[in-house]
């Protein structure tokens, strides 16, 4: 086999074989397939696209690469949320709590922010003493102990996926549904558990723009779980303004603390309550509304923060802190961003809002980057919100002066006021079975 003919008959829009694929994916993580050769097929597959067969075949071979987490030894239905990532997105330390004070178990591995993206791992490691770091053994007794172990990627998941990416990443081929979809659904499927739900977010703060997109997205990953026989579903959820009114480590995980306890932004309360519903639903077979129903539940009866303060307990966490989150460390240094105009904030552009507090030290511009998980926004508006000139729409919060100013003229790109009053924008676009 040679891997010249594997790319010519991607180049004219021929199906590869799994065989082909195999000696493609394992001669690249070998380093016996140059980089040129497998940039070469990864460009074919962007204009030629793959078929089912060949990205779930692509998607295997990825999982297959390292480890793949058993998690058999836990009694009861596992359950894991992936997020395609967003501005403002705290879902997880949310929804982790509701779904364990109801009874599945959540063995959760989760990342790091990235560029105008905040990451899981972070916002937890505000929270002091707590570790994201445990190894395989403790990890599997906290969840079969709480319900839920939330750490960072540990071992060697999915291997050849990373090796992939970084190249994509350099040569214009992120951007493909079946190298999307088979890049996360490796990760998510080597991680183990029964029920996957996806959190796909569309709009400009999101890595897909377009609704359509989104959807595509979503079902390819959807039928790629169902064909390894996990139980599926997947939110298209709105990315056109952040989630929730903090952007930030520590801050987004005040406001966390304040929905699970019956308090908190309603547009962040409604999405936490459609995804742990969804994984309610699809963990225990139960009806939509009755799963909604038990996670609203969960809050309103005090059993979702109760979890979460076991969990963070569980890793080594202050829980004094989730008691008195107002306690948890906020950057010293605080800026109101004033209105220019008098009307309706008719966008909060996330995509804006995340670079913004990225600036202010919240997040990473390359991977190695030091963060200050005080600094963020706080924005003090919302859509549809009537505001006056020199009303604050936000408050900047970082540990160095000097980065108000480049804040500030992400966020003057970032509100729009308008005379007219905007419509309401859907936050739930589907949810796909
Ligand atoms: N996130 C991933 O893990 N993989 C992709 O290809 C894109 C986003």
């Amino acid at each position: 086999m040679r891997m010249y003919d594997i790319i010519y008959k991607k180049r004219m829009g021929n199906e590869l074989t799994y065989e082909e694929i195999k000696f493609a994916v394992n001669g690249y993580v070998n380093g016996e397939i140059p980089d040129y050769q497998m940039s070469a097929l990864l460009m074919a597959i962007c204009f030629q696209g793959m078929t089912g067969s060949e990205t779930f075949n692509l998607t295997e071979l990825m999982m297959k690469s390292g480890d793949v987490v058993d998690l058999s030894s836990i009694d009861g239905i596992t359950v894991d949320k992936h997020s395609t990532g967003g501005v403002g997105d705290k879902t997880t330390l949310i929804v982790a709590p509701i779904v364990a004070s109801l009874g599945a178990k959540v063995a959760k591995m989760s990342g790091r922010g990235l560029g105008f993206t905040g990451g899981t791992v972070d916002k937890l490691e505000s929270i002091p003493g707590y570790r994201t770091s445990l190894s395989p053994t403790e990890f599997l007794d906290n969840v079969r102990k709480c319900g839920i172990a939330v750490t960072g990627q540990s071992g060697n998941l999915a291997p050849a996926d990373k090796k992939l990416y970084a190249l994509r990443d350099v040569t214009a081929t992120v951007d493909s549904i079946p190298l999307i979809a088979s890049s996360i659904m490796s990760k998510k499927l080597a991680s183990g558990a029964d029920t996957i739900v996806l959190d796909v977010k569309t709009g400009n703060g999101a890595f897909m723009k377009t609704l359509d997109g989104s959807y595509a997205l979503a079902r390819a990953m959807v039928d790629i779980g169902k064909s390894f026989n996990k139980n599926m579903r997947a939110l298209i959820t709105d990315m056109s303004a952040p989630l929730g009114m903090n952007v930030g480590n520590s801050l987004e995980v005040k406001e966390a603390v304040e929905v699970l306890s019956g308090k908190g932004d309603p547009d962040l309360y409604e999405i936490c309550i459609a995804l742990s519903a969804s994984i309610i639903s699809a963990a225990f077979k139960l009806e939509y509304t009755e799963a909604e129903s038990r996670c609203k539940n969960a809050i309103s009866n005090g059993s979702a923060i109760l979890k979460m303060k076991e969990w963070i307990s569980m890793q080594g966490g202050d829980v004094t802190y989730i008691d008195n989150p107002e306690r948890l460390y906020t950057s010293p240094i605080k800026v109101d961003y004033l209105s220019k105009t008098e009307g309706y904030v008719s966008e909060i552009n996330a995509e804006s809002v995340g670079i913004g507090s990225m600036l202010l030290g919240a997040g990473r511009k390359t991977k190695d980057d030091i963060i200050d998980l005080g600094a963020g926004i706080v924005l003090k508006s919302k859509i549809g919100q009537y505001v006056k000139k020199g009303q604050a729409l936000a408050t900047m919060c970082t540990s160095n002066k000097d980065l108000v100013s480049q804040c500030e003229k992400m966020l003057d790109s970032a509100f729009l006021i308008t005379d007219i009053k905007p419509r309401p924008t859907k936050l739930i676009h589907a949810i796909i079975e």
